[in-house]
């Protein structure tokens, strides 16, 4: 699903910042893979350049078979729409949208009409356990049951793979547990996941812990 050969990457500036030295990652379709490291080890750059959110300088990216270099943005946000689902540590719900407004979004931007997007995100609020919270702004919301909206957001596109940034860093240690549940059940819906996290006990609970140090994957 994601092979990764020798990828490097730059910041650019008046002190250029080498963050990624020669980067080889196979990550298989159905996987659940986390990704560990200390802070500025570049987890975020690679979780962004595998979500086809930023380029890279040297090396080859291919997402299932697709070879990701020079996309124009259209291809690249069609990639995106298409095939990747996005959950991050800080939930990015919209504040003035309700759970189920906010599970909705990625169907209006695919021109889906509002009844049937009701319907449809409405469904995957039913998946994620959220169905009386609908019509609940964000902030009337737990942190735990704000991910879930996030999640339910990040699967109402029917992504291939869900890329997740510390998705359970703003969680206490139960919802963390809750919310590590629910991605595990969706992983057994056949969804590849990818999870950048600094603690332990969430990188246990996936299939294999990935370590970056130094620019490259170390053991
Ligand atoms: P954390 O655990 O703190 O989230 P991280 O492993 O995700 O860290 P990155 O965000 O990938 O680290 O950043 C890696 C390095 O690159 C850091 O030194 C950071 O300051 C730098 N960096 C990140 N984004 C940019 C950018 N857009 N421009 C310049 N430097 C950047
Ligand atoms: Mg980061």
């Amino acid at each position: 699903m994601i092979d990764i050969k020798g990828i490097h990457k730059t910041y650019p500036g008046a002190q250029p910042l080498h963050v990624l030295k020669g980067i080889d990652l196979h990550i298989a379709a159905g996987e659940m893979v986390s990704i560990m490291g200390a802070s500025g080890s570049g987890k975020s750059t690679l979780l962004n350049i595998l979500g086809v959110l930023d380029n890279y300088d040297e090396g080859e990216y291919r997402l299932h078979g697709e070879l990701i270099r020079d996309l124009t943005e259209n291809r690249a946000a069609e990639i995106r729409g298409r095939m990747l689902g996005f959950v991050f540590q800080s939930f990015n719900l919209i504040s003035f949208k309700n759970a189920v407004e906010n599970v909705a979004l990625p169907l209006y931007y695919q021109g889906v009409s509002r009844r049937k997007r009701n319907d449809i995100a409405m469904e995957y609020l039913r998946r994620v356990g959220l169905e009386d919270w609908a019509d609940h702004l964000p902030n009337e919301l737990s942190g735990g049951q704000k991910q879930r909206v996030a999640i339910a957001r990040a699967l109402v596109s029917k992504p291939q793979v869900i890329l997740a940034d510390e998705p359970t860093g703003a969680l206490d240690s139960v919802t963390t547990v809750e919310v590590m549940d629910l991605l595990r059940s969706v992983n057994r819906d056949g969804i590849t996941m990818v999870i950048v996290t600094h603690e332990q006990s969430v990188a246990e609970s996936t299939d294999r812990i990935i370590h970056i140090k130094d620019g490259i994957i170390g053991a």
